[in-house]
């Protein structure tokens, strides 16, 4: 497909906490764009599966969860730091949910499954095609819409991408342990990464961005500069 300029696919993907949604959320704002997180989705499907304690290791009832699952993203109801409601089933708002260290330590798991994949990847990619939208997620350049006009992977090292989780979850008030995050953080990159289905990597045509040398401003200067 020919690259059209201003890019209407924008791909961005990059490792846990390498300040993607909010790249992703600062730019799709400047352009009008769609803001699609597509991790919300496999985190929901972790929160159904925990909730309902099934085992997480079991891949066919995983897998036909993920199939059924009813996720809705709507806009914010409350002015506590969300950028939008994150909806399971008819009521369930699992916005703050979906980010507990427990789906944190289970979703790469869940995400390995070929079957789950296949589930969630066929939604984002009808929604991303139609245009103007800017996702984020792991494959969304490689897998999802390799079609993509612009394709951005945003990188950082772990000990600064566990830092800015540190300090997240310090801001919303919550307890957190700077080496315990470093651990999972490192653990999560390697499931990823290393996973059959689409793994964690940059696409042959993505331009990679480094944010261990640029603050989130400067990020986003430097991405709206590729876009404009
Ligand atoms: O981006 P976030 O940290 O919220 O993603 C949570 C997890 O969901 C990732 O660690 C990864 O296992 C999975 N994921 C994925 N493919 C995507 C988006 C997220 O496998 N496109």
């Amino acid at each position: 497909m020919t690259k059209t300029f201003p890019p209407s696919i924008i791909a961005l993907d990059g490792p846990a906490a390498s300040g993607k949604s909010t790249l992703g959320q600062t730019l799709a704002n400047a352009l009008g764009y769609l803001f699609f997180d597509t991790g919300i989705m496999y985190r929901a499907v972790t929160w159904i599966a925990l909730e309902h304690d099934m085992d997480v290791r079991d891949e066919t009832s995983i897998t036909q969860l993920a199939q059924g699952a009813h996720i809705d993203i709507m806009p914010p109801s409350k002015a506590d730091g969300r950028t939008c409601d994150i909806i399971v089933g008819d009521t369930d708002d699992v916005t703050w949910d979906i980010r507990s260290g427990e789906v944190d330590a289970n979703v790469s798991v869940v995400s390995a499954y070929a079957g789950v994949r296949k589930a969630l990847t066929e939604q984002q990619r009808r929604i991303g095609l139609r245009g103007k939208v800017v996702m984020v997620g792991r494959d969304i350049g490689t897998v999802v819409l390799p079609e993509a006009d612009l394709k951005i992977y945003l990188d950082a090292s772990a000990e600064e991408r566990a830092q800015r989780r540190y300090d997240e979850l310090i801001a919303r008030g919550q307890q957190a342990d700077y080496d315990e995050i470093l651990q999972k953080v490192i653990e999560r990159d390697k499931i990823d990464s290393t996973r059959a289905v689409a793994p964690l990597r940059p696409a042959d045509d993505a331009v990679i961005v480094d944010s261990d040398k640029m603050d989130a401003e400067q990020v986003f200067a430097h991405v709206l500069k590729l876009c404009k």
